[in-house]
């Protein structure tokens, strides 16, 4: 509250409140305002020259945020970058070795890399930390194209090969687990009914009449028919210059036309044809020409397994046909 001020009236002889009022109240009122008045430019002066204004903090924070995020952008970029050269070592120096394939060139990976039409860089040349940014960011989108490209041509040759892998001969005709069965006959033999030597095109497993024949690689039945020589036999075209034949069959389980898998039982161990006993002839052709199909039982042997085969084979080494 404020405090109240008294004067002596001499004609009353009585102290009496004191009011400020003319001159003196408009010059205290004028005092008070300019002060005020000075105080707060001088405040705002302050202020601005000191803090700066509302505009320039607001923008200074934006421009913190900014930078924060840019280098996130930028330490996203770097890990993206080095994930995709990984994958890029891979592709080169695995997948395509496997494959049988060459590694893309430096020329078709770097191929397009350095063009500015997807960025005004008229603008961003006199910001060169953002150009050096977006050069950066571009030219991993490049390579992640390119390699996107690769891998689908990878994966398309991966395909190719798991059905030339699945269509190649590859296991035993007959479950020949004892590896006992096999007659290493392969190449120029007496011919046991007809008493000439001649070429025996194929290798023989003797088994018991009945005993289930198997597809060895994925195909398609070309013939399946009696012949004189052959007996009941089968012809399996499996495509990629390969194709089988089982014969001496007592019956058959499949007809001409019919698809089938490796290992799927295709027919049963005979003694039709020219043949001894009941046994199985089985013959592999590439390109026409024929081949040992010794060479073509890899995929169920291990090395040992392959020599003892051998062993074995080498002691029965007599023609059934
Ligand atoms: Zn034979």
């Amino acid at each position: 509250m404020a405090r109240t001020k008294y004067i002596y009236n001499p004609e009353t002889c009585r102290y009496e409140t004191y009011y400020v009022r003319g001159k003196t109240l408009r010059k205290r009122v004028l005092i008070f305002i300019s002060t005020a008045l000075g105080l707060a430019i001088a405040t705002c002066s302050f202020y601005v020259k000191k803090v700066g204004s509302f505009d320039e903090m607001r923008l200074t924070q934006k421009n913190i945020l900014l930078k924060t995020e840019w280098h996130l952008l930028e330490d996203q970029i770097a890990k993206s970058n080095q994930h995709l050269q990984e994958l890029i070592e891979k592709d080169d120096h695995n997948y395509r070795i496997i494959l049988d394939s060459h590694p893309l060139t430096p020329e078709i990976r770097e191929a397009g890399i350095g063009g500015s039409e997807k960025f005004d860089t008229k603008i961003l040349k006199h910001y060169p930390y953002l150009l050096s940014g977006y050069t950066r960011a571009e030219k991993l989108k490049h390579q992640l194209d390119v390699e996107v490209q690769s891998f689908e041509e990878l994966s398309k040759m991966m395909e190719e090969r798991v059905e030339m892998w699945a269509s190649r001969p590859a296991i035993q005709p007959i479950s020949n687990k004892q590896l006992d069965n096999l007659h290493l006959t392969y190449g120029s033999r007496f011919h046991p009914i007809l008493k000439i030597y001649r070429e025996h095109k194929g290798l023989d497993f003797t088994a018991e009449k009945g005993t289930p024949v198997y597809a060895t690689g994925d195909g398609e039945i070309a013939m399946a028919y009696f012949s004189d020589s052959y007996g009941n036999v089968i012809y399996l075209n499996h495509s990629y210059g390969y194709e089988t034949r089982y014969a001496h069959l007592s019956a058959f389980a499949v007809k001409p036309g019919d698809k089938v898998k490796r290992g799927q039982v295709i027919g049963y161990v005979g003694n039709s044809g020219t043949s001894v006993s009941a046994h199985l002839h089985y013959e592999v052709l590439y390109k026409g020409q024929h081949a040992n199909p010794i060479n073509f039982f890899q995929r169920d042997l291990n090395n040992k397994e392959y020599e003892k085969l051998i062993e074995i084979g080498s002691q029965q080494d007599r023609p059934l046909d």
